[in-house]
């Protein structure tokens, strides 16, 4: 009997995690991780940032969830520098992530990989009004400009030499990637993951593969690994090291195998995502990311491309019953019909009595013209493209 082989299930038994629920603290916090390199730590797992201080201007890595987070994150910078932010690095091209970059550019520049500039260069009127008004303190410096007339982006991989710091940002291929980089500091050992950097959370990942696909982030996970940071920082949450992110990777190779397997006993997919879980994991955050997690395996392994979602808008007038997340979801009381779910995100034009999405509160009137994806569960409700409210 070969040992090695009698061992292994119980060592990946051992492996598995029983961590706590992995959630940051009640108000964001700035930590020395290297000389001259700063993490932001969203409170309660919003977005992190990271901050590299050079006597050419600070590289900041994500911009924060809201605008006053943003307006936090300046002043932190502000705290331990005199330099201004000189560029702005995206890691994944999600509002929680690129949000705050119109408080710093210009004069920053924005810097993103090509699809991400692509996608940006194709926003519509009201992406790039609720862009250009995000931060009132920047509308007069805005006002001709345009989302993408700072940005600087790269196809494969570009390297940063500033003021004697070496900066790396690695793009790893994927017919699926939709733009998601990582952020590598190879004098300090710390390293932004972006997407890929989750600690104890289910990931999002989903069938129109918005987010890349399971066999993109094990590509993205194997480049990683092998770089072994000392210091991981997540897009959300704590943190972390290596191992996170091999912690990750035997996630995502269990959730395939799971989804395998109920294949091959020839399961259909509504049989598939009722029964899909990783109970292995218990603690984690964000079960509710189950079903799209095996949906899109499932898509994945079957050789199927993303699932196209004909999308149609509406519009409703109502009254907000509850806010929840600082804004990004409400519940709305229409003045006719059932009640409705709404996404408030960083791309939402928000006109009238809220400045931003965290000013919105129950009893406030609106109007708001919504997205609704044809035939697609959309739980967390739908995203709201323009808003006006009233007191
Ligand atoms: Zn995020």
């Amino acid at each position: 009997m070969n040992l090695a082989k009698l061992l292994m299930p119980i060592a990946l038994t051992a492996l598995v995690p029983h961590a706590a629920l992995a959630v940051t603290g009640d108000k964001a916090e700035f930590k020395k991780v290297a000389d001259d390199v700063y993490a932001f730590i969203g409170k309660r797992n919003d977005a992190n940032a990271l901050v590299v201080v050079t006597a050419q201007g600070a590289v900041l890595v994500d911009t924060g969830n809201n605008p006053p987070e943003t307006r936090i994150l300046q002043n932190f910078i502000r705290s331990v520098t005199d330099q201004p932010v000189r560029y702005v690095v995206i890691t994944q091209n999600h509002g929680d992530h690129t949000g705050g970059a119109p408080l710093f550019a210009p004069p920053a520049n924005v810097i993103v990989h090509d699809r991400v500039a692509r996608d940006w260069a194709s926003w519509k009127p009201y992406q790039i009004k609720s862009w250009r008004k995000r931060f009132r303190e920047r509308a007069d410096a805005l006002k001709n400009v345009d989302p993408t007339d700072t940005v600087l982006s790269f196809k494969e991989g570009v390297t940063l030499h500033l003021g004697g710091k070496r900066i790396e940002l690695i793009y790893v291929d994927d017919p699926y990637n939709p733009g998601d980089i990582a952020v590598w500091l190879p004098q300090s050992g710390v390293l932004h993951a972006g997407f890929v950097g989750y600690i104890g959370r289910h990931p999002d990942i989903r069938p129109d593969y918005s987010h890349g696909t399971t066999a993109g982030i094990l590509k993205q996970l194997e480049v990683l690994v092998a770089l072994r940071p000392k210091v991981m920082v997540p897009a959300h949450g704590p943190l972390g090291d290596a191992k996170d992110l091999h912690a990750l990777a035997d996630y995502l190779l269990l959730a395939r195998e799971k989804v395998r397997a109920m294949t091959a006993k020839g399961l259909p997919l509504q049989a598939i995502t009722r029964e899909f879980q990783m109970n292995e994991y218990e603690g984690w955050d964000r079960e509710n990311h189950f079903e799209w997690l095996a949906e899109t395996v499932y898509r994945e392994l079957r050789g199927e491309g993303p699932q196209i979602v004909p999308v149609s808008d509406r519009e409703v007038k109502g009254t907000i019953v509850r806010a929840e997340d600082e804004g990004r979801r409400l519940l709305v009381k229409p003045n006719s019909g059932p009640d409705l779910r709404l996404r408030v995100t960083a791309d939402t034009d928000i006109d009238g009595a809220a400045t931003d999405r965290s000013r919105l509160k129950a009893g406030m009137k609106l109007s708001a013209k919504y997205l609704v994806p044809e035939g697609f569960n959309a739980a967390l409700g739908y995203d709201v493209t323009e808003l006006v409210v009233a007191p």
